[in-house]
C-alpha cells in the first residue's frame, strides 16, 4: 500500500479520540488527505506588530507584550475570559470563552509572551478572540520561522487540542515520514516549461515554508496542478465525445436559409450573432455531434441565432425542436418563430402543459410522419410519446432551468444524438465557464444589437416612495407600462401570492394608483390565468404588472419602460440583472429604479452600486463571483464541481487559462498520454478522472 494512503490513525499524535474528530469534522481519513489540508492564511511570523499599529483589517498578527490583569466577564454561555495585554505602545483585549479555568491557570501574569491572533474591533477597543500564546522566552530560542500556515480547525477539534497549531504539529510530525514517498504528477517538461517545483517541495513548503519565494512557487505549483488535472479530464471528456459520438452532419445551406437570410431577416446581424452562427455552422457541417453553449446577455439576439441554425437543420432535411423553460417563454418564441416562417415554406408546431389531447395527436402525427419542421415546447416536449421522424438539432433556452437527465432524455429521440445548443442569458465569468463548461464548445454574443438605449438605473430608498408614486404616474401617461417586482421571501409557492399581495397592498394603501389597470402574475397561478394576464398587460389592456420573480425569464414587452424592484437588496446581481433586461426593448428611454430600505449591508449596497453603474452582463458576474464565491453563485447543484482545495476561481484566472493551455497542447501531442515523458501525467490522472466521473454531471 502507499504510505499516502495510511489511516490517519496511525500517525504519532493522533489517537483514537483525534482520529474520529478529524474524520468527522474535517473529512481527514489518510495520510493524503492531512498533507493536501492546506492552510487557508499564513502569518508572517517575524513580524511583530505594536498595539498601536492595529486596526479591523489585519489578518492574523502577532504581538509581544504582558498580560497585566485577569477578569471573568458574564453569566452561562457568555461568560468569558478577559486578559488585559500590554505592550509599550498600548492595551488590547485577549477574549476566551472556553477553557477559561485552564488558561487563566496557565498563563502567567507580567511575563513578556508572543500572542498571536486576528484583531477585531468593538467600540473602539481592539480584541484577540481565542489567541494562541508562546513565552517569548520559548520563541526567542528557535530560528525565525517566517510564513506560518494558519488552519481551520472547529471548536471541538480545538478542545481536543487540534487548534491551527495543533494541526500543523501534526503536519511537523507527518512531513519526515513521508519523504521520497510523495510522486512527482506532472511531466518534466512541464516542470520545467513553468518553472514549477517539484511535488514534495511544494507540498512541504505550502504547510512549512522555507522562505517566501518557496512558498509562492510550490503554491503556484499546487494551484496550477489542481486547474490543469480537472482541465486535461474536461478535454479528455470533450475529445471522447467528438470521436464516439457520430452526429447528423449539416453539409448544405440550402434554400430556406437563404431566402431567409437574403430576403427576410428584419435586421442585419450583429457581429457577434454572426461570429456565433459560423461556429456553430463548423459544427454542424462536421460528423460528431455538437454540443455546444451559447451565452448571450438578455437581449443580444440569441432567438434569431436559434432559428438561423434550425433552417440549417431544414435545409438538410432534419427537424429541430426549441424547449422553454416556460410556458409564456415557449409562447413567445412560437409567435416570433411563426413571424419569421410566415413567407417561408416551414411548418411550425407548438407543444405546453396546456396543449389540449387533440392537438396533442395531431402535432404526434405532424412529427412522426416529418410534416412538422420545428416543434416548439417547455418540458412538456419530453414526454416519451413525442416521437419525431428525424430530430437533428435541439435547442435549449435558459439552459440553467433544465436538469442534465432532462437534456439527456431528448438526447434519446433520434438514433443518433442530435445537435445541441444551449443557451444562457446569465452570463458567467470566463473562469467559471472553464471549469463548469470545459467539456463543451462555448459562444458568447457579447454585443448588443445597434440602437438600444441603456435602461438608466437608480438606487431609491423607501423614503423617496412618493417621488417614485409620481414618476410611475408620468410614466404611464406618457402610455409606457411599468414592471413592479416583489421578492419571493419565503422559498415557498404558497407564500409567493401572499408576499406579493402584501407587499402590493402595502405600496398602495399609502400612494394609492386608483387611476390605473393592474395585473398581476405569481408563480401560484395557473398557466392559463398566467397567460391571460401576461396577455393582458402585453395587449397594453394593463398599465401596471405587479409581479413575482416569474417574470424573470425572457418576457418580450417592448412598451414596457420602467421597471422597479422592490426591496432589491434581497435579491442577487444576476437576478436583478435578468429583471432589468426585462426594459429597455423598445424605442423609448427605459428605468430601471432599486428600492430599498434605508438599512443595506454593506454587501447589498455593493451588489445595488454595481447595478447603477453597469449595464454588461459579464461584468456584473464578475462583481456577483467575486462577492458569493463560486460555489453560491451557481448554486449547490454544481458546488461538487467548483471546490477546489487550494486554486481560486476569483483570483487565479490566469493560472487557470495557462492551465488549459497546457493541457491542450499535451493532448495534441499524445492524445492517450502514451508517451514515456507522459507517465507521471497518466498515472495521476487515471484515479482523478474515476473519482470525478462518479460525481452526478452538471447541467
Ligand atoms: P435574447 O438573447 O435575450 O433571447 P432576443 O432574441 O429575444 O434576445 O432578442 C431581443 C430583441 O432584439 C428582439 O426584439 C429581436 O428581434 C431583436 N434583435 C435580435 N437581433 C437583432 C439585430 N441583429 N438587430 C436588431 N435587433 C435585433
Ligand atoms: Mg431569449
Amino acid at each position: 500500500m502507499e504510505l499516502l494512503s495510511t489511516p490517519i490513525d496511525f500517525l504519532k499524535g493522533v489517537g483514537p479520540a483525534k482520529a474520529d474528530l478529524l474524520k468527522k469534522e474535517l473529512r481527514i481519513f489518510t495520510y493524503r488527505d492531512l498533507i493536501t489540508y492546506y492552510p487557508f492564511r499564513y502569518v508572517d511570523k517575524s513580524k511583530i506588530f505594536k498595539v498601536y499599529d492595529l486596526n479591523a483589517d489585519l489578518p492574523f498578527i502577532q504581538l509581544k507584550g504582558e498580560v497585566i490583569k485577569f477578569e471573568t466577564i458574564g453569566k452561562g454561555r457568555a461568560k468569558r475570559l478577559v486578559a488585559h495585554f500590554k505592550d509599550d505602545t498600548g492595551v488590547i483585549k485577549l477574549i476566551w470563552f472556553k477553557g477559561i479555568t485552564w488558561i487563566r491557570s496557565s498563563i502567567k501574569l507580567n511575563t513578556e509572551y508572543l500572542v498571536f491572533g486576528k484583531p477585531t474591533c468593538f467600540k473602539n477597543t481592539f480584541s484577540l478572540v481565542h489567541p494562541e500564546l508562546d513565552l517569548w522566552e520559548d520563541y526567542n530560542k528557535k530560528a525565525h520561522v517566517g510564513l506560518q500556515g494558519v488552519y481551520h480547525s472547529s471548536e471541538k477539534l480545538s478542545a481536543k487540542g487540534l487548534n491551527s497549531r495543533g494541526i500543523l504539529k501534526l503536519l511537523k510530525n507527518l512531513i519526515p515520514l513521508l519523504k521520497n514517498d510523495i510522486k512527482e504528477t506532472l511531466s518534466l517538461k512541464i516542470l520545467t516549461q513553468l518553472n514549477l517545483p517539484t511535488k514534495e517541495d511544494s507540498l512541504i513548503n505550502i504547510h512549512i515554508p522555507k522562505n517566501n519565494n518557496d512558498f509562492i512557487r510550490a503554491q503556484k505549483r499546487l494551484k496550477f496542478e489542481e486547474f490543469f488535472f480537472l482541465q486535461l479530464h474536461l478535454l479528455k471528456l470533450k475529445l471522447i465525445r467528438t470521436k464516439r459520438l457520430k452526429g447528423y452532419p449539416f453539409p448544405k445551406i440550402d434554400t430556406h436559409f437563404n431566402n431567409f437570410y437574403n430576403n427576410h431577416i428584419p435586421f442585419e446581424l450583429t457581429g457577434a450573432q454572426k461570429r456565433v452562427l459560423k461556429e456553430i455552422r463548423r459544427d454542424v457541417q462536421s460528423e460528431a455531434q455538437m454540443n455546444r453553449l451559447l451565452q448571450g446577455d438578455v437581449g443580444s439576439g440569441k432567438t434569431l441565432v436559434a432559428f438561423l441554425s434550425m433552417l440549417i437543420a431544414v435545409d438538410n432535411g432534419f427537424q429541430s425542436s426549441i424547449m422553454a423553460p416556460t410556458e409564456i417563454l415557449a409562447r413567445q418564441h412560437m409567435d416570433t418563430i411563426s413571424e419569421y416562417c410566415k413567407e417561408l415554406d416551414i411548418k411550425v408546431g407548438i407543444l405546453t402543459g396546456s396543449s389540449k389531447t387533440k392537438e396533442r395527436k395531431e402535432l404526434h402525427e405532424k412529427l412522426e410522419s416529418g410534416e412538422l419542421n420545428i416543434l416548439i415546447g417547455t418540458h412538456a416536449l419530453i414526454e416519451d410519446k413525442v416521437k419525431f421522424r428525424n430530430l437533428g438539432l435541439v435547442i435549449i433556452d435558459e439552459q440553467h432551468r433544465f436538469g442534465v437527465s432532462q437534456r439527456s432524455k431528448l438526447w434519446k429521440k433520434n438514433d443518433f444524438p442530435p445537435h445541441m445548443l444551449v443557451m444562457t442569458a446569465t452570463p458567467i465569468p470566463r473562469t467559471l465557464s472553464m471549469t463548469l463548461y470545459g467539456d463543451l464548445e462555448v459562444s458568447v454574443i457579447d454585443e448588443l444589437p445597434p440602437g438600444r438605449k441603456e435602461v438608466k438605473t437608480v438606487w431609491k430608498t423607501d423614503s423617496n416612495r412618493l417621488k417614485v408614486i409620481g414618476f410611475i404616474r408620468e410614466q404611464i401617461k406618457l402610455g409606457r407600462q411599468i414592471y413592479i417586482v416583489f421578492p419571493l421571501i419565503q422559498e415557498s409557492e404558497v407564500l409567493d401570492y401572499k408576499n406579493l399581495m402584501d407587499g402590493y397592498e402595502s405600496l398602495i394603501r399609502d400612494f394609492p394608483l386608483p387611476e390605473f389597470q393592474v395585473s398581476v402574475l405569481h408563480g401560484q397561478m395557473k398557466a392559463e390565468d398566467k397567460e391571460y394576464e401576461m396577455k393582458r398587460f402585453v395587449d397594453g389592456v394593463t398599465d401596471i404588472m405587479v409581479a413575482t420573480t416569474v417574470i424573470e425569464v425572457g418576457v418580450n414587452v417592448p412598451n414596457a419602460s420602467v421597471m422597479i424592484i422592490e426591496s432589491s437588496e434581497r435579491f442577487g446581481l444576476s437576478q436583478l440583472h435578468q429583471l432589468r433586461g426585462r426594459v429597455g426593448r423598445g424605442a423609448e428611454q427605459s428605468y430601471c429604479i432599486l428600492m430599498s430600505g434605508n438599512k443595506v449591508s454593506t454587501e447589498g449596497k455593493e451588489r445595488l452600486k454595481t447595478m447603477v453603474e453597469n449595464s454588461d452582463g459579464f461584468k456584473i458576474s464578475e462583481v456577483d463571483l467575486r462577492l458569493r464565491g463560486a460555489g453560491d453563485m451557481m448554486g449547490t447543484k454544481q458546488s461538487g464541481a467548483l471546490n477546489f482545495k487550494i486554486a481560486d476561481l476569483v483570483k487565479d484566472g490566469n493560472i487557470l487559462e495557462y492551465s488549459r493551455n497546457v493541457a491542450i497542447q499535451l493532448l495534441e501531442e499524445d492524445e492517450n498520454l502514451e508517451r514515456e515523458e507522459n507517465k507521471n501525467i497518466l498515472k495521476a490522472y487515471l484515479p482523478y478522472a474515476k473519482q470525478r466521473n462518479n460525481w452526478s454531471r452538471i447541467s
